[in-house]
């Protein structure tokens, strides 16, 4: 490639040169022919402009050299000849000094001509890459704007989509202001899309958060999902109770953008709730202060026996007062006692009162154990009327659980009284009933009361949680079912097997509670 550049090169050169001898010649072989006719200087003149013009400095001067030679040779005197006389060489000098000068000016016109042309070309050439490079920056925007309107077009379509939902959808930055308010929302609250849109939401819907909002965005931003339920202020002023669904949205880069929020109105649910609670805490009432009344008897013994003590003892620390020297340790010794039979009586009172006091559910952090022994002591004279022996074995090794303790006593004594129940009939074995406390995995709480009773007939084991089932002539049936419900609602659960060799074995278990003994 290089050598074929460089033998065109040359070729060119050769070229130029040629034209130059050739012009000279040219001019030289007509003022030969018209010798004497026509004054053929000015052709010199033209033939040094062409090769000046053509072939550059180089061939300029070799033409203007050879015109001088030539006009020596054919017009100064001697002609045909190349001498010269003294006085001719003004005239050779004349005209060479002005083929120079007409040498000179060609060789400027054509290299001016040149660079005129190669800034043109040049101008050319950025125009033509400029424009080829506006071409390309319009196509991609172009290419941009078409992306953008179809995305603008998928989003219309989806946020058409979501005005479909009754749900209430709307987005928020990451500064809680709404850029997004479904129908469902202007349904839900009252506020169109465009008086919504630019507000912060919680302010706007004067929300009610279950734990502190911080808290709430944290875990949202943890795990980029939040649910919960919240209140919310309509526009007209009422309140709604919404379950919220929160999803954080995230760019490219990792950080978080928005949040979509999607709200379903849970008022009515939750009212509906409340009032089954209601009722079935009203139950839970009702059927404890049944079972009390089916206890009186004992529980009136319960009291009598520490009254009883008290009398006596009053009346022992009368005569140790009463003697000449009274006896002071002696009577001590009975106030004390008085003291506790006394605190006993108003113990026993005081857990009946509880029992029938109608009173909200109230869940602490308690100790089963305790629990279960203030229902031994509760019924303890009930089971030895009924000829029943009791026996408990409790763990000390549990956690703490979180509970309403006036549930789960209920829970306890019916358990213990179906137990006594069930072995009234029972003459030829000893009636035992068991309850234990222990860990049913390596957290949960269970608790057991086995009897050695009559037993659960296999056809009715499917049926002893259903509300009225009763296999007593005088039961009511809602005692377990009550139990159930108390149970689950504590996160636990409550079933009932055959206990070996005789009787039956009721057992419910309770998640821990967060809060640990201290
Ligand atoms: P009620 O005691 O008024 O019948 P419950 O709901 O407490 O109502 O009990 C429902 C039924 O479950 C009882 O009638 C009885 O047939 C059966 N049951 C409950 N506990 C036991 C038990 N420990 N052994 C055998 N059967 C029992």
């Amino acid at each position: 490639m290089a050598k074929s550049q460089s033998l065109e090169r040359k070729q060119t050169v050769v070229l130029k040169y040629g034209v130059a001898v050739l012009s000279v010649g040219v001019v030289a072989l007509l003022t030969h022919l018209l010798f004497g006719f026509l004054d053929t200087v000015p052709f010199f003149y033209a033939a040094v402009i062409v090769c000046s013009w053509y072939g550059g400095r180089g061939p300029g001067l070799l033409s203007v050299v050879l015109a001088t030679l030539a006009v020596d040779y054919f017009l100064v005197p001697p002609v045909y000849s190349f001498d010269f006389g003294i006085s001719d060489l003004v005239q050779m000098g004349a005209f060479a000094v002005l083929a120079l000068v007409v040498s000179f000016l060609s060789t400027a016109r054509k290299r001016a001509e040149e660079s005129v042309r190669q800034a043109r070309d040049e101008m050319e050439a950025k125009v033509i890459e400029r424009t080829a490079d506006l071409k390309q920056t319009n196509e991609k925007l172009n290419a941009e704007i078409s992306e953008r309107k179809r995305i603008e077009e998928v989003l219309r379509e989806r946020a058409s989509l979501l005005d479909l939902t009754h749900d209430t959808i709307f987005v928020r930055d990451m500064n809680d202001v709404i850029t997004y308010w479904n129908r469902g929302a202007e349904q839900q609250y009252g506020w169109t899309s465009e008086e919504a849109v630019g507000h912060v939401s919680h302010e706007i819907n004067k929300t009610v958060f279950p734990a502190p909002l911080e808290q709430i965005t944290t875990e949202l931003t943890r795990t980029g999902r939040w649910e919960g339920e919240l209140i919310h202020t309509r526009r007209d002023g009422t309140e709604v109770v919404v379950a919220s669904r929160w999803a954080l949205q995230i760019d490219e880069g990792g950080n978080p953008v928005a949040v979509l929020e999607t709200n379903n109105n849970v008022t009515e649910r939750k009212l509906a709730e409340e009032g089954l609670h209601k009722a079935q805490s009203e139950l839970a009432h009702v059927t404890r202060v049944a079972t009390l009344g089916e206890m009186t008897a004992s529980i009136a013994h319960e009291v009598n026996q520490p009254l009883a003590a008290v009398v006596t003892n009053a009346n022992a620390c009368l005569r140790w007062l009463a003697r000449e020297t009274p006896n002071l340790a002696e009577a001590r010794d009975a106030v004390t006692r008085i003291i506790k039979e006394g605190n006993r009586a108003s113990d026993v009172i005081g857990r009946i009162r509880a029992l029938v006091k109608k009173a909200p559910p109230l869940k602490h952090s308690v100790d089963i154990n305790e629990i279960i022994l203030e229902v031994i002591a509760l019924s303890r004279s009930e089971i030895y009327r009924k000829l029943v022996k009791f026996r408990h074995q409790l763990s000390d090794d549990l956690p703490l659980v979180f509970a309403d303790r006036i549930q789960l006593q209920q829970v306890i004594l019916n358990l213990i009284m179906n137990g006594a129940d069930s072995m009234s009939g029972v003459v030829d074995r000893s009636r035992e009933l068991h309850i234990s406390s222990g860990r049913h995995d390596s957290s949960s709480v269970l608790v057991a009361v086995r009897d050695s009773g009559k037993g659960i007939a296999p056809q009715n084991l499917d049926h002893l949680f259903e509300a009225f089932f009763t296999t007593k002539p005088d039961g009511m049936g809602m005692g377990l079912a009550i139990c159930r419900s108390i149970i689950e609602a504590h996160g636990g659960r409550l079933w009932a097997s055959p206990n070996s060799p005789h009787g039956a074995v009721f057992q419910f278990t309770l998640p821990p509670s967060a809060e640990k003994r201290s």
